[in-house]
C-alpha cells in the first residue's frame, strides 16, 4: 500500500481519483488548494502526489514549483493532472518539476497504468 496525496479542487474527480486509489489498494490523502498541497506534502511524506493544475490561489505549477523548493518535500514523485494541452504545456509542466502528466478528462484506465509505472513495486489490482 502506498500513500497517495491527492490536490484537486473538483468533487467529482477527487472522488473517481480516491475511488480509482482505493481500488488498487492505496491510501489516498486529499488536499483541495494548492497551498494545502504544499503543507500536506511536507508533513505528510507521501510516496506521489497527483497534483491538478488549475486550483483556487495557488495553481499546480506553484504548488510543484513549491513542493520541489522544500527540502522536505523535494524528492516526491508528482504526477501534473492537467486539462490544457497546448504546445508548451509539458516543457512548462516539467520544468516546473514533475515527474509526468496526465490530461483531462480522467480515463480511469490511463490513471490506473500511470499509478502502476509511478508507485514502483505495484500493479493495477487484477479484474475480479
Ligand atoms: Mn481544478
Amino acid at each position: 500500500m502506498k500513500n497517495v496525496l491527492v490536490v484537486e479542487d473538483n468533487e467529482r474527480n477527487m472522488y473517481l481519483m480516491c475511488y480509482i486509489l482505493e481500488k488498487m489498494g492505496h491510501r489516498a490523502i486529499k488536499a483541495v488548494t494548492g497551498e494545502e498541497g504544499v503543507a500536506m506534502a511536507a508533513e505528510q511524506q507521501p510516496d506521489l502526489i497527483l497534483m491538478d493544475i488549475q486550483l483556487p490561489g495557488i495553481d499546480g505549477l506553484e504548488a510543484i514549483r513549491r513542493i520541489r523548493a522544500d527540502r522536505t518535500s523535494a524528492a516526491i514523485p508528482i504526477i501534473a493532472i492537467t486539462s490544457y494541452a497546448m504546445s508548451g504545456d509539458r516543457e512548462r509542466l516539467l520544468a516546473a518539476g514533475c515527474n509526468g502528466y496526465i490530461e483531462k478528462p480522467i480515463n480511469p484506465e490511463t490513471i490506473m497504468a500511470e499509478l502502476g509505472r509511478s508507485l514502483s513495486g505495484t500493479a493495477p489490482a487484477a479484474d475480479t
